[in-house]
């Protein structure tokens, strides 16, 4: 079965072609067979396609034209020269799609029909700078490869089974009503995760209570009960929680009043402030990336020092308000650039964790250890390092789907 994943972005797309032959085989994931970036905004007329197969890489520049156009250009390297895979494009099974919003609708991985593309484009408000994309990839694909079967997995869908307290904002009830919840992101990260710890902790997840904080460009911490998301640190939009790049997190609503009445801010202001300038990259006014700040601090920067310290006491702090969603806790687990490759991050959110039974093996966390658990064998909660993987997931969600 050969699975094709579209992962796109609002000026980017990460697709990746996965061969997958034994069902049983599927616990380690698998290489794809080829993979392909787009990125839009590389250079200012063209944009630009990096291909990955036959153990080469190759660029080709892409002319500023829509989607459908390029996802014909990306897909044809499949079946000619030296990035050749198939023979003809008709191998491809299914298309599975990264969708960021599915809303209240969808709560797992859904064949794609005309309704489904409907709520995809009735989202819009609420996914702006995705949800117009997945549609011009998924009518891409229906020009190019015909009926194929098409499957959406939301980013959403995991935290469907939050329940009502973690979910609904104290607001007046008519908001809930009109849409205004909790409905969490990075799910396809947080399930997977969840599961490859489950793995690795040798127990089947539905007995496992599980935090898992993703910590890349954006974060993320989600409380899992018996393998279903139970609480999220994301709400209505990725904007909420954790301190980010350079997303603010959770900050008091009124000091958005406040920009407004005393300092004029629009709301276009206010979504450059809160989303692009705030988090690493405001408060150590360096860099929103986590490896500078951490240079800039060894070095005795304090602007990034102070960064570090928020950094972490946010994720400490938003771990102890996922608590009371579990009875007990197996297990906590790292993942995304940050968490996956920051043994100090680690190290820093577990110190003060101590007094719940955390205790980390200090030489296990500083050496690259993926894909295991790093907690000190006296530790009565596991800690635990997982590379993720979300094409790989979404293609195992659609082989579930088959
Ligand atoms: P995205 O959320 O865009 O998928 P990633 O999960 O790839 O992002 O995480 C990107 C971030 O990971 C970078 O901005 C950087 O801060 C961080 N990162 C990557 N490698 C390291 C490292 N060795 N140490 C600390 N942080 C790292």
């Amino acid at each position: 079965m050969k699975i094709l994943v579209l992962n796109a972005g609002s000026s980017s797309q990460k697709s990746c072609l996965y061969e997958i032959n034994n069902k049983a085989n599927l616990t380690k994931p698998l290489a794809p067979l080829w993979e392909a970036n787009i990125d839009w905004t590389a250079k200012p007329d063209y944009g630009l396609l990096k291909i990955f197969a036959n153990g080469q890489s190759h660029k080709i520049d892409l002319p500023q034209e829509s989607r459908a156009q390029s996802t014909q250009i990306m897909l044809d390297t499949m079946t000619h020269g030296r990035t050749k895979v198939l023979d003809n494009l008709k191998e491809i099974d299914m298309v599975g799609h990264r969708v960021v919003h599915g809303g209240r609708e969808y709560s797992q991985a859904t064949l794609i029909t005309s309704e489904v593309k409907e709520v995809i484009k009735n989202l819009i408000p609420l996914a702006p700078n995705h949800n117009p994309a997945h549609i011009e990839g998924i009518n891409a694909i229906e020009k190019i490869l015909g009926n194929i079967p098409q499957i959406a997995v939301f980013d959403t869908a995991f935290h469907n089974t939050i329940p009502p307290e973690a979910k609904i904002y104290p607001l007046p009830y008519e908001w809930y009503q009109k849409g205004i919840q909790r409905y969490g992101f990075h799910g396809i990260s947080h399930k997977y995760v969840a599961q490859r710890a489950a793995s690795i902790l040798e127990k089947p997840l539905t007995q496992l209570n599980l935090i898992t904080c993703h910590l890349g460009n954006g974060c993320s911490v989600t409380a899992i009960k018996n393998g279903q998301s139970v609480n999220t640190s994301m709400g209505f939009t990725p904007l909420e929680g954790l301190m980010m790049g350079t997303r603010c997190g959770s900050i008091d609503p009124a000091i958005l009043i406040h920009l407004i009445t005393e300092y004029n801010y629009d709301a276009g202001q206010l979504n450059d402030l809160l989303n692009k300038k705030s988090g690493l990259l405001g408060i150590s006014q360096i860099s929103a990336d986590m490896r500078s700040v951490v240079n800039a601090m060894v070095a005795g920067n304090s602007q990034a020092k102070l960064a570090f310290d928020i950094y972490i006491h946010r994720i400490q702090s938003v771990i102890g308000s996922m608590l009371p969603s579990l009875d007990t806790l197996d297990a906590l687990v790292f993942t995304a650039g940050v968490g996956e490759n920051s043994g100090l991050v680690r190290e820093k959110v577990c110190q003060n964790l101590a007094f719940l039974g955390i205790t980390l093996d200090l030489d296990k966390n500083n050496k690259k250890n993926i894909e295991q658990n790093i907690a000190d064998p006296n530790s009565s909660i596991g800690v635990i390092v997982v590379h993720t993987q979300e094409d790989w997931a979404i293609a195992l969600q659609c082989m579930e789907l088959k």
